[in-house]
């Protein structure tokens, strides 16, 4: 018996993280006081009003059946009614809006839908590896779109060749954005708008922190630009939003067309989201906010801590914009594998090496808020003895 893996398997990226996992792994077995700055998962419960939705719903038999595939008409309707009055954009709950087992199911299976074996597929680095992989599975092509510093970490679409935005069938970005932490403006979304348009592309954005922001600034949706709805969709999460990554609720919004193609892959891949957790989500969606705003608090509590502590050691980090991550450059003379290493064996600190994101990510760790301030002060007492920066 050969279990050789499929050569879409074999094309994955290797994982560049082993040897780190390994020390991660020994500094753990030694008992050492490890603070976890690597893991994107909120560390605070789901509030208790959603629970108790989903505890009250579990006892109902008509849950206990298949799901229906678009979801629950009611769930589409809270997500459409959440995105009139969070966006100011109308959605035909019925055709434009698809409940998902979790926004990663809906960006690693949209490729199925469109994406035939050659096209193109733009993905900006560093990001999210889901994008990259289901272009992979595809056959597609994925064409990395560099995200620098000089262009506010925004893809320079005018730095795309001809014939590449000829070939391309399908487009990812994500604002606010994983890993690096900063929102685009509404005018970046009208040129991605334009250049789709242009070269006849498929825009998938991928929104998953929309609702994590701070100082009361909340990020636009790709929606809100006229035109939006004709080239693309927008992956909209419960995740991050109500602390509910173990849930797996998420939506696809906007284009019918592409939400039809990608309903129909996933009717041959699963049967619908658990309607009980359905019934959740429409507690979240539709109920008191206050829970949110609770959650905004304490993160926003949390940057200040860390971010304010880092640069009282020299680190010239930028307090993020949204999201829940902090984008902190290595010292000088410091790549970004050998500062998460020693964060690692000298202070007990797990932290991501941002080139894992990408090769663009080079010269920054990603640093999580998924832990109590007084942890992240911690943390950055432990990095001051160090004195790295
Ligand atoms: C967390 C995350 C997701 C996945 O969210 P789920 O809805 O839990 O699947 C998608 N995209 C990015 C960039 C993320 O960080």
């Amino acid at each position: 018996m050969t279990t050789t893996f499929a050569q879409r398997l074999q094309k994955l990226p290797p994982y560049l993280f082993a040897e780190i996992d390994k020390v991660k792994r020994q500094v753990m077995a030694a008992g050492k006081d490890v603070i976890n700055l690597g893991v994107g998962d909120p560390d605070m419960p789901t509030p208790p009003h959603i629970v108790k939705a989903l505890q009250d719903a579990a006892t109902n038999a008509a849950n206990h059946q298949y799901a229906l595939d678009q979801g629950k008409p009611a769930l589409r309707k809270a997500a459409a009614d959440m995105y009139k009055r969070r966006f100011g954009v109308t959605l035909d709950p019925d055709k434009e809006v698809l409940p998902l087992l979790g926004s990663k199911e809906g960006v690693g299976h949209i490729h199925l839908a469109f994406v035939n074996p050659g096209d193109i597929v733009l993905v900006p680095e560093p990001g999210y590896p889901v994008y990259h992989s289901g272009t992979l599975f595809t056959g597609g092509e994925t064409y990395w779109m560099p995200l620098k510093k000089e262009n506010n970490y925004l893809p320079d679409l005018d730095a795309i060749p001809a014939d590449i935005a000829k070939r391309a069938r399908m487009m990812f970005i994500c604002y606010p954005n994983n890993p690096i932490a900063v929102t685009a403006p509404l005018s970046f979304f009208a040129k991605v708008v334009a250049f789709a348009k242009k070269h006849d592309i498929l825009v998938c954005h991928d929104a998953a922190y929309c609702d994590v922001y701070y100082d009361g600034r909340k990020p636009p949706s790709f929606l809100e630009v006229p035109g939006a709805k004709e080239v693309g969709i927008e992956f909209y999460s419960m995740s991050k939003t109500y602390n509910m990554t173990g849930w797996r609720v998420a939506f696809a919004m906007g284009n019918a067309d592409m939400l039809a193609g990608l309903a129909k892959v996933k009717s041959n891949l699963d049967s619908g989201i658990f309607g009980a957790v359905q019934d959740a989500a429409i507690a979240a969606l539709n109920g008191p906010q206050d829970c949110h705003a609770q959650i905004l608090k304490t993160y926003q509590e949390r940057r200040d801590a860390l971010c304010a502590g880092l640069r009282a050691l020299g680190c010239a980090v930028e307090p993020p914009q949204a999201a829940f991550y902090v984008w902190v450059p290595v010292p000088k003379g410091m790549t970004s594998a050998q500062t998460t290493m020693k964060l690692l064996e000298e202070a007990a600190i797990v932290t991501t090496p941002g080139n894992g994101f990408g090769p663009c990510g080079e010269g920054f760790v990603r640093m999580t808020l998924t832990a109590p301030t007084e942890r992240l002060k911690e943390a950055v007492e432990r990095i001051g003895k160090l004195k790295m920066y």
